[in-house]
């Protein structure tokens, strides 16, 4: 039977450090600042803008939010980035996504200062991803890594396949476990004998999105199985990819959802917050 690998606590560890470190920041006249801007009322949003807050209060970041309506014009959105851009109290500046049809994420993301990119999107920061150098970490593989390395599994040397090769999880998923000396496969829509190659697995991410996705004649026995997914299954509960109950007697390791990755990528991006706040004080 896996060992389930308990996101909350160790989120909330993650959480208190920030804590430490925001309290210490403050001595020394820094006050480290998150801006969250929402457009629309898609309800999930606003579940997952509420939660960041929440974390901002525990951690004592200050936050700031602009919750714009679904008619928002681009210029108007733009310009709001470029104030928040100037605004010395905003270390760290979000816009949650996804935005509505009409507004185009992608300039609004190259429209923020890379310095404030708090959720390592723009062009730059994803640079300095693939580099290995970097500023910001990307919120939910970085999230994952502290999973996988609380766990006392090495990374290095292990096959590891990732599932999902989007922007903000699958590629720099990937990254992340290559620069940890991983040896990565990443599978996507087009890849042939998926269950094969997941087999092959010792460390397995899957970040689809699709409920009952991972069966458990995927896994490897005694495999660390991350699911990345938030989906809602036939009843409308929360759940992820993986099909838990017949993954978690033959993995070694195993996330549930919810209380498994969620929780630690808002931790990272209360981390990302205080790195954004040192490096302006820096400047
Ligand atoms: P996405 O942009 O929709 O990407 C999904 C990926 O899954 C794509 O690369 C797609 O392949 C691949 N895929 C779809 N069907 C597949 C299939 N049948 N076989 C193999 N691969 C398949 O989604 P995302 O933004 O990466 O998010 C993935 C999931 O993670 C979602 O459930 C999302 O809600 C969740 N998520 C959770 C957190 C968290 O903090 N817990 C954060 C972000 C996202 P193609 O590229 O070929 O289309």
């Amino acid at each position: 039977m896996a060992v389930r690998i308990d996101g909350k606590a160790i989120s909330a560890q993650a959480k208190a450090q920030v804590a430490e470190e925001v309290a210490a920041l403050k001595e020394q006249g820094i006050r480290p600042g998150l801006a969250v801007v929402i457009v629309g009322d898609d309800p999930a949003s606003r579940i997952y803008v509420n939660n960041k807050k929440k974390a901002c209060e525990a951690t004592g970041i200050y936050s700031e939010e602009y919750a714009l309506p679904a008619n928002t014009t681009q210029e108007d959105l733009l310009a709001l980035i470029n104030s928040l851009n100037k605004k010395p109290e905003v270390s760290g500046i979000l816009v949650q996504s996804p935005l509505p049809e009409g507004l185009d994420e992608g300039a609004v993301v190259e429209a923020i200062d890379p310095q404030k990119d708090v959720d390592a999107f723009h062009a730059y920061n994803v640079g300095k991803i693939m580099q290995g150098s970097y500023t910001f970490l990307p919120c939910t593989p970085a999230g994952v890594i502290e999973l996988i390395k609380s766990t006392g599994v090495e990374i290095s040397g292990k096959q590891c396949v990732v599932i999902g090769r989007s922007d903000i999880v699958g590629k720099p998923m990937a990254m992340l476990l290559l620069h940890e000396n991983g040896t990565v496969t990443i599978c996507h829509s087009r890849t042939k004998n998926l269950p094969e190659i997941c087999r092959t697995a010792d460390i397995l991410v899957s970040a689809v999105g699709r409920a009952h996705f991972v069966t458990e004649d995927m896994v490897k026995p005694g495999a660390v199985v991350i699911d990345v997914g938030m989906n809602r299954d036939e009843n409308g509960k929360l759940c992820g990819d993986v099909e838990f109950e017949e993954v978690e007697p033959k993995a070694g390791y195993i996330t549930p959802v919810p209380g498994g990755v969620g929780p630690m990528t808002i931790a990272m991006l209360m981390k990302n917050t205080v790195a954004a706040a040192k490096l302006q004080a820096a400047k």
